[in-house]
């Protein structure tokens, strides 16, 4: 990588504090001298609404969420935010959650405010995405972008572990693609490198005692780095997987980058040796070449993950296929080259779980 880039932050305000989002939400809400809150949160996440919204008036409240935003389910909020009158957009949940936020976003313009309870990571992006015909369709707009995103860890101590899991490893793959997306760079870098340290601190801690807020803490603070990295770095090889797979064959989000990260580490690390030995000291291991995957896989094991894409639901019989589907997405500036007989090796080492070393070159 050459010292000559080209970084935008983009811009939005965090408040993080823990039991705090009351305050938070409130002091937001006050600030955009906002009168008509769209809340939009769904059923699974009545709680962490009811936290969010307890010292403010909620105009109206769209509960309409679906994985990876049908086009039909954006229709349906734009049309209630104009009902409704809103001058302000309240999300309070995972990533579908804030998703559908930004659908409405995208037309309208109206500001959000994102309360995440998962570690998705899309409050701190200018990402958009929307489903039709299992066809997702993603973009970037800057209308989109939460204004402020508010932090509350206790609001994810609901999430089973299991879920706070693989959500972490989703964050996990945001920090472990930015080390060689398309327009990485050493801000990008940084911020994933201490994004890895956080989230994998955190993971460990969620693991031992899911109930203590210390793990979550962190979890959040290193997939608001994660987010922050990938924004701006872009998808690389992981993600481009992880999307084709996830639209067409409507694998869960979450789980499928859980399964996946260890094979494109595997595969990329030995072509991308200082990225790969920052990732191995930021899990704790040694800082040599196969430091990164032993690191990563360390901590599979404490946490019982699983990267198995098998049992994240794709089926044997379309390995092929989607080794096709990906290649022409293939970054063309992968540390490694990529042929459909080397994502075809990827995707069925995955489907197994098997070694993922084995992809070495
Ligand atoms: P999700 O939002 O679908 O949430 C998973 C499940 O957990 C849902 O049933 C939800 O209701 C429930 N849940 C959420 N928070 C909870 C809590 N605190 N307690 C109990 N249950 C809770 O899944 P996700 O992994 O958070 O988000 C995945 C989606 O986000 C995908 O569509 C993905 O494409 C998108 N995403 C977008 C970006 C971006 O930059 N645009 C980045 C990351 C992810």
């Amino acid at each position: 990588m050459s010292w000559e880039f080209d970084h935008v932050t983009l811009g939005q305000r965090v408040r993080f504090g823990t039991g705090k989002v009351a305050e938070n939400v409130a002091a937001e809400v006050a600030l955009f001298d906002a009168r008509r809150v769209l809340l939009v949160a769904a059923e699974a996440e009545d709680e962490p609404a009811r936290r969010a919204t307890a010292d403010i008036d909620v105009a109206a409240r769209c509960a309409d969420v679906r994985p990876h935003v049908p086009v039909d389910n954006a229709h349906r909020a734009r049309e209630q935010a104009v009902e409704t009158g809103a001058d302000l957009l309240l999300s309070v949940g995972g990533g579908s959650t804030t998703g559908l936020a930004k659908a409405i976003a995208l037309t309208s313009g109206l500001p959000i405010v994102a309360v995440p309870t998962t570690y998705a990571g899309s409050e701190a992006t200018n990402v958009w995405g929307l489903t039709e015909h299992a066809r997702k369709t993603t973009g970037s707009d800057d209308r989109v972008l939460p204004a402020t995103v508010v932090y509350d860890a206790e609001l994810t101590l609901s999430l089973p572990v299991e879920l706070s899991v693989t959500s972490g490893c989703n964050a996990l793959a945001h920090c472990v693609d930015s080390m060689w997306a398309p327009r990485t760079d050493p801000i990008d870098q940084a911020l994933a490198v201490e994004g890895i340290r956080a989230l994998a601190a955190g993971l460990r801690a969620v693991g031992q005692d899911p109930a203590g807020v210390d793990g979550r803490e962190r979890m959040l603070y290193g997939a608001y780095l994660a987010a922050v990295a990938f924004a701006s770095a872009g998808s690389g090889l992981h993600h481009k997987i992880c999307h084709v797979l996830g639209g067409a064959y409507d694998l869960p989000h979450a789980a499928t980058h859980t399964a996946v990260l260890p094979y494109v580490l595997a595969f990329n690390g030995p072509h991308a040796t200082d990225a790969a030995m920052r990732i191995a000291t930021a899990f704790g291991g040694a800082a040599d070449a196969d430091g990164a995957v032993a690191g990563l896989l360390a901590l599979y094991d404490e946490l019982g993950a699983s990267h198995a894409l098998r049992e994240a639901g794709l089926a044997e019989d379309v390995i092929a296929e989607a080794a096709g589907l990906v290649l022409p997405v293939v970054p063309a500036g992968n540390p490694r080259p990529v042929s459909e007989a080397d994502l075809t090796a990827l995707l069925t080492a995955a489907w197994a779980g098997r070694d993922p070393t084995s992809l070495r070159p």
